[in-house]
């Protein structure tokens, strides 16, 4: 039941573009069997006991989103992807929702108790921590590369959604690229080890890491992939082919941007920002006098 439901998650992740195909993953986010809360709780909320110290963590039920579009990425704007995620505020243990509550090996136990316990606040209280530590904890148990691509996948969505209004937080930027590299490389392996079982997964995983090549700033390892999957539109599906049809032709001019809630963001032009910040930074501090030293005590108030 265990391994057919991961698979269903993963597989339902992956092929994201069609609504019925929403819906069934949608349904697989939800702990399967966990009683109905008491009549004094709100609805939609449970108990999970953490499988690490024993703490108790609330966890609210997500609600049905709306509307089955999509971003480039294949993110579902509507998708709650933050509540897939339990963290325990007691020691920074993250896992699943649907398999929150399953036993844990010793040795993940030590690594949450000498890595992951010093942020375990930041865990409870922000998805991209949340994420961080799941995917360290698959990492590190070494999970089926699948189940590692998806925390990846998601972990870079509720990057996105953290992007400040009217302007561009170069560390997040830095930190998304870095996500999604991972779970580009992630993905590389997966299609070796773990191939998708149809032909129309396995040129949606194509178009995936095509268009992960494009967002880290690398079009000219977009082009081949993407071209493909616009030439084989029909195995690959309308959605899915008519993303690389548009994509691949951005990928040619070397156009690494993308958009997000009407804004446009460029990685490379990140880069070039981010780069030069540092740069006055570095200048700012060779040229700056020594500040003053600071007297080791506070001066005597006036009696
Ligand atoms: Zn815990």
């Amino acid at each position: 039941m265990a391994v057919r439901m991961r698979s269903t998650w993963v597989f339902a992740a992956l092929l994201v573009i069609a609504a019925s195909t929403l819906g069934e993953w949608r349904g697989v986010a939800q702990p399967p069997a966990k009683p109905a809360p008491p009549p004094e709780a709100p609805p939609g909320v449970f108990t999970f006991t953490c499988p690490v110290d024993g703490a108790k963590t609330n966890w609210v039920q997500p609600g049905p989103g709306a509307g089955p579009s999509r971003n480039t990425d294949l993110e579902g704007p509507a998708t709650p992807y933050q509540s897939y995620v339990v963290a325990c505020e007691g020691c920074g243990y993250a896992m699943w929702a649907d398999r929150f509550e399953n036993r844990v090996d010793d040795t993940t136990k030590r690594l949450v108790r000498r890595v992951l316990y010093e942020r375990r606040h930041e865990a409870r209280q922000d998805g991209r921590v949340a994420y961080e530590h799941l995917a360290r904890i698959l990492a590190y148990q070494r999970a089926p590369l699948t189940d590692q691509l998806t925390a990846n996948l998601f972990w870079s969505y509720v990057i996105k959604r953290k992007r400040p209004v009217g302007r561009v937080d170069l560390k997040l930027e830095a930190q998304l690229r870095d996500v999604r590299r991972t779970a580009r490389n992630i993905l590389q392996r997966a299609k070796a080890d773990e191939p998708p079982a149809t032909t129309r997964g396995m040129w949606e995983w194509t178009y995936l890491d095509g268009e992960l090549a494009r967002l880290v700033g690398e079009p000219d390892k977009a082009v081949s992939d993407l071209n493909a999957v616009c030439k084989y539109a029909a195995e690959a599906g309308p959605a899915i082919g008519k993303f690389a049809c548009a994509q691949v032709e951005r990928a040619r001019r070397g156009d690494t941007s993308e958009f997000f809630r009407g804004e446009l963001y460029d990685v490379r032009q990140i880069e070039i920002e981010e780069k030069d910040r540092l740069e006055r930074e570095k200048q700012g501090k060779e040229s700056a006098p020594e500040p003053p030293a600071q007297p080791s005590e506070p001066a005597p108030a006036p009696q």
